[in-house]
């Protein structure tokens, strides 16, 4: 169209408040006259989302045994990307389980070098930096965590970038964000690992729940310890359980699993019940607990009643597929009590859990697929609970990466606006619900 538009009238109050409509009448000197109506709020949106860019985000974890890194994409208003991640992993197979002293040496050794590497393989230099540096604060080893955080510091300063100290299991939490259909608050997420196993309900990112935790050992502690029992060797005992089992051909499994081990009077003179006491609908304990030790007493009991040495091959397997199955027979069942005490459908459910729509199951015993294959079978949808989503993130964001770390360094800073003073220390213990309560919060202006 060739036309010339001529603006005939335009009024705009500015005394008035932003959202008052600026209307423009155009007349078209060949067609007719058009009116526009433009809200100024609107322009103000554009004009922000025009000027709020995608960035980039390095990632670095160092809480255990794991040094990792990663470079995340993220644009406005979409799910972060994962544009690589790398870590190496100490190897404490002939240790027999993690010395803090060589896993603080193995970061000193290998973390400088793997984020230098990273760095040239992504052309992130002084003049390509990314633009938010992430780094695990706590909880965990106060030693193991300096090793990333001082590292990030060091990277925050150099490239001028500000710095999120991340809470490691807000990492595990949020990780499912990856995912286009990603978990909406309230969520409720079962934290399985090595070093925690709990229920967490999650209403916000600062508010979070432990409404099942351990009383005794993590889940993972106990199956590596059990899988040690039974002569397993390898860096992730756990792991090497579920290896182990699935090498058993399915008849065996299935003769297995009618042997009742309520009591020893078996074939194998295993004894192996679900710890802690099954409640009845109605009649819940008062702290609703997981137990993991009585798993690896059982098998020391088996050891000492029979002759010394390792066990015959079919006792061994079988140990190791009743360890397994009762195992998350065990977290299943204490989930369900959860859910019937806080769903809202029992008569004597308080219905926490109201609005849950979503179930996230993370940490490296969640990569365990037959963990994954019960928690399918829960009871959610017959105890009040909104019918749940169950999420299961890809294996390689269950065990400790730092991937996760950027997703919820991400998420702090873009929803909470702020990040961390550079005078902050690795914290040993922080509880998840008080993530703002430490010191070296300071309100970010970036976004
Ligand atoms: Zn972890």
């Amino acid at each position: 169209m060739t036309g010339t538009f001529e603006r005939t009238l335009c009024y705009w109050n500015d005394s008035t408040t932003i959202t008052q409509p600026w209307e423009i009448f155009l007349t078209c000197h060949w067609c007719v006259q058009a009116r526009i109506t433009i809200h100024i709020s609107m322009i103000r949106r554009a004009m922000a989302q025009g000027s709020r860019r995608g960035y980039r985000v390095l990632a670095l974890e160092s809480s255990c045994d794991d040094s990792c890194v990663a470079l995340l994409d993220k644009q406005p208003g979409q799910t972060p990307t994962v544009v690589d991640h790398q870590k190496v992993t100490l190897n404490s197979a002939k240790d027999g389980g993690i010395i803090p002293t060589a896993a603080h040496e193995f970061h000193q050794l290998h973390f400088a070098v793997l984020v230098n590497n990273f760095c040239k393989q992504h052309n992130i230099t002084p003049l390509n930096p990314p633009d938010l540096v992430c780094c695990t604060r706590g909880p965990g080893m106060v030693g193991l965590l300096s090793a990333g955080l001082q590292m990030a510091k060091g990277l925050a300063i150099a490239w001028n970038k500000p710095l999120i100290g991340v809470h490691h299991m807000l990492g595990h939490l949020l990780v499912s964000r990856l995912e286009s259909n990603a978990p909406r608050y309230p969520f409720l997420s079962l934290l399985c690992s090595g070093g925690h196993t709990m229920l967490v309900h999650s209403r916000s990112i600062t508010e979070h729940e432990v409404v099942v935790n351990t009383n005794d050992l993590a889940a993972g502690d106990s199956l590596d310890k059990c899988a040690r029992e039974l002569g397993l060797v390898g860096n992730m005992l756990g792991k090497e359980m579920e290896a182990y089992v699935g090498t058993i051909p399915d008849e065996l499994k299935e003769e297995f699993a009618k042997v009742n081990t309520t009591t020893r009077d078996n074939e194998f003179l295993f004894q192996l019940k679900k710890p802690l006491r099954t409640a009845k609908v109605g009649k819940y304990p008062e702290t609703v607990e997981f137990s993991f030790t009585p798993f690896l007493s059982s098998i020391k009991q088996l050891k000492q009643r029979g002759p010394l040495g390792p066990l015959g091959l079919r006792t061994n397997q079988f140990v190791a597929y009743k360890v397994q199955e009762v195992m998350f027979d065990h977290l299943v069942d204490r989930i369900n009590i959860a859910l019937r005490k806080h769903g809202h459908r029992y008569e004597f459910a308080d219905g926490k859990f109201a609005g849950v729509k979503d179930f996230v199951l993370s940490g490296g015993v969640a990569a365990n697929k037959r963990l994954r294959q019960k928690l399918a079978d829960l009871e959610a949808n017959n105890v009040g609970v909104d019918s749940f989503k169950l999420h299961f993130p890809l294996l390689e964001w269950c065990t400790d990466n730092a991937v996760m770390i950027g997703v919820a360094g991400i998420e702090i800073y873009e929803t909470l606006g702020v990040r961390s003073s550079l005078d902050i220390l690795p914290i040993r213990k922080w509880p998840m619900n008080e993530l703002l309560e430490v010191s070296g919060w300071v309100k970010s202006n970036d976004m």
